[in-house]
């Protein structure tokens, strides 16, 4: 292993150009079925604060920010970051964070300040991605919009089937299957407001026979807990929106209400600035970025795939989302998306 990433590490210091790179991590969790890629195990995190720690510039993305805006970003600097506010990011990431000196930024979804013990995204993983038999079919009707679903052979899950799962991204799932019928709710659900997904939820759990948040592992960060995320000064929080939509999707007053209501809340809740932002599904258009800058953020974070210069625009930061790959995977792909 260490081989590998040592040859790894010879190409990069040849021909990584001075260039910088945001990465975006969600939860430090083993997961048998991880649908959307958001873990990454606490052995292989380590693994890749070594790489870090060992190749590159570890930087808060506040220090990025001024860099890149003074023309002085170093070579191989790298910001971690953490979008949603899982509370393995207190309980597992910050003490990796701290042993190996590494500062992050968590983007928090500021209802969890509120009422969001599970993000609806895993409580209805919950509810579709068990091993059993459904009801044959499934209506949703909220005021916004109904849609039926005839199961077929979806209705019967088998923990082989789910083991076939673990590789395969929901959108590419073969139709007919308990993961495509899975990915087509989630399609209904995200686009719906918060109380409209929160009704559909609960049809959902009625129907499948499935209790409403009953799974530690996977829950959001409560509120005492969010504090203590900022304890040491390594961990800074930026905003996330109130209730993770997508923001092209809405008018420009509720674009508007959401970003500067996380800002608020969060900046109420740690009583200092919040001055980072991060696009839920990494959805933005122009005037989102505009609606940032005017709330008051300095700077925003993209899912956009790609390095970051001197000089990029502070509202449309590119980030690589980091999946679950040991130490010299992990730097062998930031060697690639750095050629
Ligand atoms: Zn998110």
């Amino acid at each position: 292993m260490m081989n590998l990433i040592r040859k790894a590490a010879a190409g990069l210091t040849k021909r990584f150009p001075p260039r910088g790179i945001i990465l975006m991590y969600h939860r430090i969790a083993k997961a048998d079925l991880d649908p959307w890629g958001l873990c990454v195990s606490p052995r292989h995190f380590a693994e890749h604060l070594e790489a870090i720690k060992r190749h590159f510039h570890p930087l808060s993305l506040h220090d990025l920010c001024e860099q890149c805006r003074d023309g002085t970003l170093p070579d191989r600097s790298i910001v971690l970051t953490f979008d949603d506010g899982y509370a393995d990011n207190l309980h597992t990431a910050k003490p990796l964070l701290e042993q190996y000196r590494v500062p992050a930024t968590i983007f928090l979804v500021a209802d969890i300040l509120r009422d969001t013990r599970h993000f609806w995204w895993d409580e209805l993983e919950w509810a579709l991605l068990q091993p059993g038999t459904l009801p044959a079919g499934l209506e949703l009707n909220t005021n916004i919009k109904s849609q039926t679903w005839q199961l077929g052979d979806a209705i019967r899950y088998n923990m082989q089937e789910r083991r076939g799962d673990r590789n395969r991204k929901p959108w590419e799932a073969s139709p007919g299957t308990r993961l495509a019928f899975f990915y087509s709710v989630w399609k209904h659900l995200v686009l719906l407001p918060k109380r409209e997904r929160a009704e559909a939820l609960d049809t959902i759990r009625r129907w499948a026979g499935i209790d409403s948040g009953s799974r530690d592992e996977t829950r959001a960060l409560h509120p005492d807990e969010a504090a203590v995320l900022c304890q040491g000064g390594l961990i800074s929080l930026g905003a996330h929106t109130v209730t993770h939509p997508s923001l092209p999707l809405l008018s420009s007053a509720s674009q508007l209400d959401e970003i500067q209501e996380s800002k608020t809340q969060l900046e109420n809740f740690l009583n200092r600035p919040v001055t980072s932002f991060a696009y839920p599904h990494g959805d933005y258009s122009a005037e989102t970025a505009a609606l940032v800058q005017k709330s008051g953020f300095q700077c925003a974070c993209t899912t956009q795939s790609e390095c970051v210069s001197s000089g990029a625009d502070p509202f449309q930061l590119p980030r690589f989302q980091v999946e679950d790959w040991d130490g010299a995977e992990f730097l062998n792909r930031l060697l690639r998306k750095t050629m």
